[in-house]
């Protein structure tokens, strides 16, 4: 079983960051083999600073090493290290519908806050996601429920190729993805209907996995719930759903157990306590583990480079049938398409 997945290093990663995707990665190193890209060259499709990505990139990579990634039992690695990327994304641009991309909620959503530049990359993206996965053949994608919609044109895409190119042969693997039962779009705690973001999303409603004890306990007693006091999940109980599921998942149960032990409690003061106890005891030692790694930039450009080397000699494999089925660049030789 071969595990894809990417995560930007933009800002300050957030706790649906964490449960969404990263406790997921760190799972799937048990599961399969796990590649995991820091997508950099995604990060540049809305304003940003060079300084700052860089910066941004190392925070990351010590990040998901804080949070249990092993560089011996995954491939991490920073996407524009591997030029395969670029080039397979132009290449499957030929099979990707433009309407598409344009209909893509994440199109949507994020142009509509660019005030200078809406750029074509903004539109793209998604093909290069799919560039990302398809390169490496991969079966599983974990993900958040928001990238639901670019997994679904990425299968598309590997199909309209294997079905335009691959004579009869999946040249490229259909992905499955892997979305959490529970936790898998983590809510803004100032505004339960949109999901906690990076780029969106209020300072007071999103938890950083890097914020102390003090602002993570403020920020969970602070959420916005309802005006009842009835602790169970329900659609028109967005806020208190939210904390359940937080609650659950930082504490490795389920959400019914939640419920089921905190029936008696008296308005939501008692949700909230416990939340931010169980948030703060689950992210306490990737903090602390995180300042241990992040100085040492040599040693974090090391592991990336070693991912990446790894990595390329994945996709060069992918890149090569691809470029023979699609008639360009100098044909290969031999041709071990499996
Ligand atoms: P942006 O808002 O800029 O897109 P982001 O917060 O979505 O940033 P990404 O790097 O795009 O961060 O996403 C990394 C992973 O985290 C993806 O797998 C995504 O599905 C997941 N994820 C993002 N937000 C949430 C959330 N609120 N709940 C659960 N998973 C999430
Ligand atoms: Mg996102």
């Amino acid at each position: 079983m071969r595990i894809f997945s990417g995560i930007q290093p933009t800002g300050s990663k957030h706790l649906g960051n964490y449960i969404g995707a990263i406790m997921q990665y760190v799972t799937g190193q048990e599961r399969g083999e796990a590649l995991y890209c820091i997508v950099d060259l995604h990060a540049i499709t809305v304003a940003y600073e060079p300084a700052e990505l860089r910066r941004s990139l190392y925070d990351l990579t010590a990040l998901l090493l804080a949070a249990g990634l092993d560089p011996e039992r995954c491939i991490l690695f920073r996407q524009s290290d591997v030029h395969e990327h670029t080039e397979l994304c132009w290449l499957l641009s030929g099979v990707t519908e433009l309407g598409r991309l344009q209909r893509m909620h994440q199109f949507r959503d994020k142009s509509v806050v660019q005030r200078e530049l809406v750029s074509a990359g903004l539109l793209i993206y998604p093909v290069l996601q799919a560039a990302d996965v398809l390169a490496y053949r991969a079966q599983e994608v974990p993900v958040g429920e928001d990238q639901r919609e670019h997994l679904e044109l990425m299968r598309d895409v590997a199909r309209r190729f294997n079905a335009r190119f691959g004579g009869g042969r999946e040249v490229l693997v259909v992905p499955e993805h892997r979305i959490p039962e529970v936790g898998a779009r983590i809510m803004d705690l100032q505004d339960p209907t949109r999901k906690m973001s990076t780029t969106g999303g209020s300072e007071e409603g999103t938890v950083h996995v890097l914020d102390d004890p003090g602002a993570i306990e403020k920020k969970i007693r602070r959420a916005v719930t309802d005006s009842g006091a009835e602790i169970r999940r329900a659609p028109d109980k967005p806020g208190v759903s939210n904390l359940i599921e937080i609650l659950a998942v930082a504490r490795d149960s389920a959400p019914a157990a939640v419920e089921a032990e905190l029936a008696d409690a008296r308005g939501y003061g008692e949700l909230k306590a416990a939340a931010a106890q169980a948030v703060v005891a689950m992210l306490t030692p990737v903090r602390e583990r995180y300042g241990e790694l992040r100085g040492d930039e040599g040693a974090l450009e090391a592991i990336l480079a070693r991912g990446a080397q790894r990595a390329r000699a994945l996709a060069a494999e992918t890149l090569a049938d691809v470029r023979d089925c699609m008639g360009v660049a100098a044909p290969r030789r031999v041709q071990p398409l499996r």
